[in-house]
């Protein structure tokens, strides 16, 4: 198989890409580079330097590429920025998939899997949270996301372009080998600053609020190990060409952490002390998210192997001691 990986020099996309090559299938990655980096692709994939909005480079990508599927990854994914500039997440989210879209419709490439996000939930209703539950995002992104799932169910009905979209809750982790991991300009994420106050590049973290009405007072997430992540990729598309209907799956361990939990996990995993203060909340950040995974591990066959905190911070503790600059080591 022949794979057009969009996205393919990020985070989750390049440890897809590593699985993908490591499961014996072609990969073709697409990035325009704004957020990946060209060290994270591995050396068998081949590289299309470009974006998805731009139309002679799709025409000319899809010409050139036998393409049989498509993993599309290539998004903004920060919450408080998504708050502050909405339009730069539709723009880039909504509107590069619709122009991706347009052009396996064009070529007729007819299947794909869609890099979805627990934020389409926004404040749930239930916990653990199911696929069929409300959707209201509390957030651009969740909403730039959800559109595009919209989208897709519309794209099947009328063009037979065939979708599963995963609704990952917090990925984490890096590559058991240590040689690709996170690395974002600027870093968000809770764990990898945790780490990187471990490693003694920021002094402390900031706790954004403790007084959501959580056991602590502090959000609470499910963290998913991003080598599991990319498995459920691999299943998805393989459920796909086994001729399966478009589906929705959620993708979670099923078990929830608060700040402090990861923190006090964290100084274990480093021998580190990791200094922390309590700041304000974060604008769009839902005080509790949990999945329920049930119908990913019955549907897809999916079976997480790193579903422990500390075997998730383990490995991104073993990416950030060896490469504490990111890609630039
Ligand atoms: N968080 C925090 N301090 C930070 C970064 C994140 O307290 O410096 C909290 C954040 O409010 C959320 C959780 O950690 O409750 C996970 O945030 P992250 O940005 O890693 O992922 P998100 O939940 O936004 O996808």
């Amino acid at each position: 198989m022949s794979i057009l990986v969009c996205g393919g020099a990020g985070y989750i996309g390049s440890h897809v890409v590593r699985a993908l090559i490591d499961a014996g299938d072609d990969v073709v990655v697409l990035d325009n580079l704004i957020t990946g980096h060209v060290d994270a692709v591995h050396e068998k994939a081949k590289l299309e330097l470009g974006d998805l909005k731009d139309d002679e480079f799709m025409k000319r990508v899809f010409n050139e590429n036998k393409i049989d599927g498509v993993i599309d990854f290539a998004a903004f994914s920060l919450v408080g920025e998504s708050v502050k500039e909405p339009l730069k997440y539709f723009e880039n989210n909504f509107y590069g998939t619709l122009c991706l879209l347009k052009h396996m419709k064009s070529y007729k490439v007819n299947k794909i899997v869609f890099s979805s996000t627990a934020a389409t939930y926004g404040e749930p209703e239930n916990i653990p949270i199911l696929e069929n539950d409300r959707t209201f995002p509390t957030n651009p992104y969740g909403e730039s996301k959800l559109s595009v799932e919209k989208m897709l169910k519309w794209c099947d009905k009328a063009y037979g372009i065939k979708y599963t979209a995963l609704r990952y809750f917090n990925v984490a982790g890096a590559h058991p080998s240590g040689e690709i991991g996170e690395d974002h300009d600027p870093e968000t994420h809770l764990i990898p600053i945790i780490l990187e106050v471990a490693l003694g590049k920021r002094e402390k973290i900031n706790i954004y609020g403790d007084d959501y009405p959580t056991m602590d007072g502090t959000c609470i997430r499910d963290y998913i190990h991003v080598m599991d992540l990319a498995d459920a990729h691999i299943l998805a598309l393989k459920r796909l060409n086994a001729g399966n209907p478009s589906d929705i799956f959620n993708l979670g361990n099923g078990e929830g952490f608060s700040v402090k939990e990861v923190l006090d996990i964290a100084r274990n995993v480093t021998g580190h002390a990791i200094l922390s203060e309590i700041s304000s909340r974060r604008d769009g950040d839902p005080a509790k998210l949990i999945a329920n995974s049930n119908r990913s591990i019955k549907e897809l066959n999916w079976i997480p192997k790193y579903n422990s905190l500390e075997k998730i911070i383990e490995t991104a503790w073993n990416w950030h001691q060896n490469h504490p600059h990111g890609y630039q080591d």
